[in-house]
């Protein structure tokens, strides 16, 4: 569902990802694992088209993101993403904020995407909290708010780049059973994250990344048992 083939991207003379090579298939969870600074960020950020890149491919459904003639809000629509800082607007209720994008970007029936946006505040868990506001919330909740926000534009891929950094410990756990739901319920997934345990729960791949390459990738067990590159070593012996 989504394949990118020799992804570079420069930010001026900096190289930050040196040829990527990528595919997730339908119903998949994959996550990409890696120092800081090493490209985890900006390699989402290409899938949905939030960063161009500066040669190499990226398809979502066999589109080409980075095809200027593509329909941008479709592609949108398509991936959803959810970042560390949720970004949920303020002076707006929790259901306000659901409801938004597909009201406003999708011009969807208010009926239909009220009933939508209730069923998922539903689903993470949320429904006693549709008059609240943001600031009225924990992190956490607020982090929900902003997953059921983007699958509220009924997405086929979801990106999760480290929406678990910024709360505190007692709240992360109840984002990553969120998270966890949606897989188990077959959307496809994209996450960068330092839960390991998680990721290791979690997954059907994992990708570590140092530098802006793919070092090596493989199944969970495979990766944390017994990577094979010394960098991947590395790396687990500090954080794990
Ligand atoms: P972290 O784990 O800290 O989130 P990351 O693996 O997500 O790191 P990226 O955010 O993708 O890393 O950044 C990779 C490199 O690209 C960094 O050195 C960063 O400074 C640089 N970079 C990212 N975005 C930009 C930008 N818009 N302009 C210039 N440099 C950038
Ligand atoms: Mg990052």
């Amino acid at each position: 569902i989504v394949a990118l083939r020799d992804v570079h991207k420069s930010f001026g003379s900096f190289e930050v990802l040196k040829g990527i090579d990528l595919e997730v298939m339908k119903g998949e969870v994959i996550c990409i694992i890696g120092p800081s600074g090493s490209g985890k960020s900006t390699l989402v950020r290409t899938i949905n088209g939030l960063t161009p890149v500066t040669s190499g491919s990226v398809t979502v459904e066999g589109q080409e993101v980075h095809d200027a003639k593509l329909d941008k809000l479709a592609l949108r629509r398509k991936v959803g993403i959810v970042f560390q800082q949720y970004n949920l607007f303020p002076h707006r209720t929790v259901l306000d904020n659901i409801m938004m994008a597909p009201l406003l970007v999708l011009r969807e029936k208010r009926d239909d995407v009220e009933e939508r946006a209730r069923a998922l505040l539903a689903k993470v868990k949320l429904i006693d909290k549709e008059d609240a506001y943001p600031a009225e919330l924990s992190g956490g909740q607020q982090q929900r708010v902003a997953i059921a926000r983007s699958l509220c534009m009924r997405p086929d891929v979801m990106l999760f780049d480290e929406v678990t950094a910024a709360l505190d410990p007692e709240t992360v756990k109840e984002v990553l059973v969120t998270i966890k739901e949606l897989a188990s319920d077959g959307m496809t997934c994209v996450l960068v994250t330092h839960e390991m345990g998680f990721a290791r729960e979690i997954s059907d791949r994992v990708y570590f990344t140092d530098h802006g390459r793919i070092v090596e990738s493989g199944p969970p067990d495979a990766i944390f048992e017994c990577p094979q590159d010394p960098r991947t070593r590395e790396f687990l012996s500090k954080v794990l």
